[in-house]
């Protein structure tokens, strides 16, 4: 098998803010493995947060030694692979998944045995802004879900004031950006505003801080479900958090590709989590590839396209908020040429 490493460049169709900062364009890295006359494509999203550029993740994908001539030894390959970013192991992975569906001609999720109706609709993100702005993007916007992100400076005003202006489910995302005594005063103000969810209150790990956390709102009778994103990367994350959260946001640019993001669903699913699907900053092609494990997810965050000016890839079918799977062999990502 043949790997070859390029540039995709993401125009965002409006600038991005989150909590660990702000961007308008992302350059990731798209693989292409050829096997006998077969092309399998992966992504590697460069999230700047985790220190990945174009650069890194393309310079530690060409110095891979050969992966062999086998697509159907996933196992084998993915365990061979040196350490390097999660994302550029992603990437592999996910082009090894394309290349078993492209030789069997079946979509992916048939090989896993899912299903892939109905799913589970997708949330759409609201950036960090002033409260008016939020209040503004989540009145026009027509989706029947909205995650919307916040820092530690006012919380409480940017969720009245998209509570104020939409009557959307509404999940919250913090990014780590909590201390423990913040959150603690902090959730028992927001729960009264309906949340599904809250994501990360606080920094990555820490289990034991969630664990307190946990216990502290049940003793103060609030129930808001809390999830993990930032704190778990791969399986052992998620049982290492048994019992101090509600739930996990799995991303294949965490878990290093397909194969471990679905053996971190099975360790939540054993430890009677939750597991919302979420991705980064991807264009079609990773999101596509994330979207082909929904049918065993209880929430889905896979906007990620829709935040894109120029998407590379034609893959994942959006409705309003309902998401289709293409019944394309492989990820079923096709390029746009
Ligand atoms: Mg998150």
């Amino acid at each position: 098998m043949n790997l070859n490493v390029s540039p995709l460049t993401l125009n965002l169709r409006t600038t991005f803010r989150v909590s660990h900062g702000a961007s308008d364009r992302r350059e990731n890295a798209l693989v292409t493995l050829q096997h006998e006359g077969l092309t399998g494509y992966g992504e590697a999203a460069a999230v700047f947060y985790y220190g990945d550029t174009y650069e890194s993740l393309s310079a530690a994908l060409q110095s891979l030694p050969p992966l062999g001539d086998d697509p159907f030894a996933l196992e084998e390959i993915l365990n061979r692979l040196p350490p390097m970013s999660h994302a550029a192991q992603a990437a592999v992975d996910m082009a090894l998944h394309d290349l078993w569906g492209k030789r069997l001609g079946q979509p992916l999720y048939r090989l896993l045995g899912l299903t892939p109706a109905p799913l589970p609709q997708t949330s759409f993100t609201i950036g960090i802004d002033t409260p008016e702005a939020m209040s503004a993007r989540a009145r026009e916007t027509q989706y029947p879900i909205i995650k919307t992100k916040l820092d530690s400076q006012n919380p409480e005003t940017q969720v009245a004031a998209i509570r104020a202006a939409s009557s959307a489910v509404l999940r919250v995302d913090a990014n780590a950006a909590w201390t423990p005594a913040q959150a603690l005063d902090l959730i028992p103000r927001l729960a009264p505003y309906d949340l599904e969810l809250i994501e990360q209150p606080l920094p990555a790990g820490d289990p034991e801080a969630y664990r307190w956390l946990k216990h502290e709102l049940a003793r103060r009778d609030v129930r808001v479900p809390i999830y993990i994103d930032e704190s778990l990367q791969t399986s052992r994350d998620v049982a290492r958090h048994a019992g101090a959260v509600d739930g996990v946001v799995v991303k294949l640019m965490k878990t290093g590709g397909l194969r471990e993001a679905l053996r971190a669903i099975h360790t939540a699913r054993a430890h009677e989590m939750q597991v919302m699907l979420s991705c980064m900053i991807e264009s079609s092609l990773g999101v596509t590839a994330a979207a082909h494990l929904a049918p065993l997810c209880d929430q889905l965050d896979l906007d990620g396209p829709l935040l894109i000016a120029n998407d590379p890839f034609d893959g994942l079918r959006y409705d309003g908020a309902n998401l289709s799977l293409p019944d394309r062999p492989g990820i079923g990502a096709a390029l746009r040429l």
